[in-house]
């Protein structure tokens, strides 16, 4: 299958990882949106939230304390914000669901 991030994952394409363990894989973003801005996305290719079902509760439930862990250590005391784009009208670009975590400056809400 021709997906970026599975390729990321595979290590057949170059990233800055964080953190990997046997569910999950931590990556910065290569186009930041703040001061740090990393993606968490699982091993397995499941193309979007939308395909989630009840056989994902637990890895779900791993990212949020992964990201959880993560802001800690890069500082984020202040807070941080995690974010899934799911599909076209949500703003997704790679098919291969992942989770964004922004911190290190206040962010704006509401979204565009
Ligand atoms: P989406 O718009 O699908 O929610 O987010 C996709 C994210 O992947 C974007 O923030 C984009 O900057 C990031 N991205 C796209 N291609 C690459 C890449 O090759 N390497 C890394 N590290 N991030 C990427
Ligand atoms: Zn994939």
């Amino acid at each position: 299958m021709d997906c970026l991030f599975c390729k990321i994952i595979k290590g057949e394409i170059p990233s800055t990882k964080l953190y990997e363990d046997e569910l999950v894989y931590a990556f910065r973003d290569i186009d930041p949106q703040a001061p740090t801005h990393f993606l968490i996305v699982p091993k397995e290719h499941i193309s979007s939230a939308d395909d989630l079902d009840e056989n994902h509760k637990e890895l779900i439930g791993h990212i949020f304390l992964v990201a959880k862990k993560l802001c800690a250590e890069e500082g984020l005391t202040k807070g941080y914000r995690i974010v899934n784009n799911c599909k076209e009208d949500g703003g997704q670009t790679v098919d291969h669901l992942h989770f964004h975590v922004l911190g290190g400056r206040s962010l704006n809400w509401p979204p565009g």
